[in-house]
């Protein structure tokens, strides 16, 4: 499907301000992707999908899941929305038509990360945190500059602050999210 198409569509289904989100991570996808030379049509089509199954309630990502056959970990059991990642690459595939493996990969994996993302899955990470419509996390100013130079360095900090705060409200830290952490601090030394 043409990105055009797909804007269209995603204005329907997300509510307004997950539009306006989308709209921010696909862009700023794109910046990330000119600063370190990778393709720009991949970052964006994956910014522009990363969210595309978040607006569905909660009860009903884990039917589809299940109707699908798209394996639920324990921690994804327990909080549910942690699945619009998944469900989002596998619309993205079937509903949007989307054959690029590394777009929807870049989707699958933008929620908790994984150890040894390639560079587009760190660019939707790394978007998905510093586009323009954030302003609630600490350091933003930093690491929006930080992306642009250094992409495991942004992944550790945007990782490491990420768990900080969930420890700080006593939400729950997934495990593949604690274990990207470890290798991105490993791989920064
Ligand atoms: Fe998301
Ligand atoms: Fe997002």
């Amino acid at each position: 499907m043409k990105r055009k198409k797909i804007e269209k569509k995603l204005r329907k289904i997300l509510d307004r301000e997950r539009y306006r989100h989308t709209v921010g991570v696909m862009y700023t996808a794109a910046a990330l992707a000119m600063a370190h030379q990778t393709d720009m049509e991949q970052a964006m089509y994956a910014g522009l999908l990363h969210d595309c199954a978040k607006c569905i309630p909660n009860e009903t990502k884990l039917q589809l899941c299940e109707e699908y056959n798209i394996p639920i970990r324990e921690s994804e059991r327990r909080c549910p929305f942690l699945l619009h990642a998944k469900l989002g690459a596998y619309f993205a595939e079937h509903e949007y038509k989307v054959t690029d493996s590394m777009v929807l990969h870049a989707i699958q994996v933008h929620t908790t990360g994984e150890p040894d993302m390639n560079t587009l899955d760190k660019i939707i990470y790394i978007a998905d945190y510093i586009e323009p419509n954030r302003d609630a996390a600490p350091n933003l100013t930093e690491i929006r500059k930080l992306a642009y130079e250094d992409l495991d360095g942004a992944m550790l900090w945007i990782l490491h602050d990420t768990l900080d705060y969930l420890k700080e409200k006593g939400g729950e830290q997934d495990p593949m999210t604690v274990q990207t952490y470890e290798y991105y601090k490993e791989r920064n030394r």
